[in-house]
């Protein structure tokens, strides 16, 4: 069965307009996201646009504030303080990359973890560590959610995850193997954490003998086909995390996106499998959205 990320994302942008509107019916100001673009590298360009144009269409008010790539780290970092400390902004995030010359870890740890809608602070990254609450990054957070909207419980399970990164391989670890009474507001389900999680990266021997002992399977590694048929056992759970640029002089761009798995014949075995586009990549920015609402609420109420 797909795991379909584009249509759930959908149902959630729906309840998010809601949610807002009813805000708005109390008297209550929108919740307002800030955006910090950095350059003009156009494939952050384009997510940055498309970030915008989902807070907009659920009611969120949202601020680009683009700077040229020559910015000092210090007028950068004197931003970020400002908007820690502008009432009207609840949640903002840094697009990346950042230039060379501006130091990623700086810029993100400067950040108010209370307004860090990315939830890449150290601060959140260790609550989330600790099961207290924080606001999650987009990706695991969308992979959750989206295990938790078609009831795939993960209690006792294998979890596999490829890939070991601070946006992705690494807190969705955290969150499966969580106890569920730990688990952090704003999700759905009770039902998910309490996983058995191996985390494999690039030196991990063996990647097929771990895999085929999965229940479920979570790609982050930004490899094609990574995830063959014969790495899988029937009835798998598949979450394809990866996004890669392939040839296509079929196409008008002359390239299509596909994921790290080799979904054509992954999917016969699978009893679950996400699709790539239309699976994680639409909960990821929906994501962003929910954590949006949720530093509004925990920060004005
Ligand atoms: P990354 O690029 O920082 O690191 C990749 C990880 O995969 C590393 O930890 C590496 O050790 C591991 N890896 C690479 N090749 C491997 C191999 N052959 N065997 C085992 N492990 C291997 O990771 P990232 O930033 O998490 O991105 C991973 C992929 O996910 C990329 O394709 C990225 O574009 C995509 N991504 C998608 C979304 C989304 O919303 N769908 C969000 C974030 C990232």
């Amino acid at each position: 069965m797909i795991l379909d990320g584009k249509q759930i994302a959908a149902d959630i942008r729906a309840e998010l307009k809601e949610q807002v509107s009813e805000l708005l019916a109390q008297g209550k100001r929108a919740p307002k996201l800030a955006v910090i673009l950095v350059g003009h590298n156009p494939a952050s360009e384009t997510y940055v646009a498309n970030k915008i144009k989902a807070c907009q269409e659920v009611g969120i008010d949202a601020e680009k504030i683009a700077y040229d790539e020559t910015i000092t780290q210090q007028t950068l970092l004197t931003e970020i303080h400002r908007l820690n400390n502008d009432p009207s902004i609840d949640g903002f995030i840094v697009q990346l990359p950042l230039p060379e010359h501006i130091n990623e870890s700086a810029v993100l740890s400067a950040i108010d973890f209370r307004k860090d809608v990315d939830g890449l602070t150290p601060e959140n990254v260790g609550r989330t560590v600790q099961g207290l609450p924080s606001l999650v990054s987009a990706t695991p957070r969308g992979i959750r959610e989206l295990l938790a909207r078609y009831n795939i419980a993960t209690e006792g399970k294998h979890v596999v995850v490829i890939g070991r990164s601070n946006i992705v391989g690494k807190p969705i670890a955290m969150l499966l193997m969580q106890r569920p009474y730990l688990s952090l507001p704003g999700m759905s389900a009770s039902s998910l954490g309490d996983a058995t999680v191996t985390i494999c990266h690039s030196k991990t021997q063996d990647l097929d003998a771990i895999c085929r002992t999965a229940d479920i399977i979570i790609v982050a590694a930004g490899s094609p086909k990574l995830l063959t048929a014969n790495m899988v056992k029937e009835g798998v759970v598949v979450i394809d995390v990866g996004i890669n640029r392939v040839e296509d002089q079929t196409t008008p761009r002359g390239y299509r996106l596909v994921g790290d798995v080799d979904f054509e014949n992954v999917a016969p075995k699978a009893s679950y499998i996400t699709p790539v586009p239309g699976g994680v990549g639409p909960m990821t920015i929906v994501s962003l959205l929910q954590n949006t609402l949720q530093a509004y609420k925990e920060n004005n109420f």
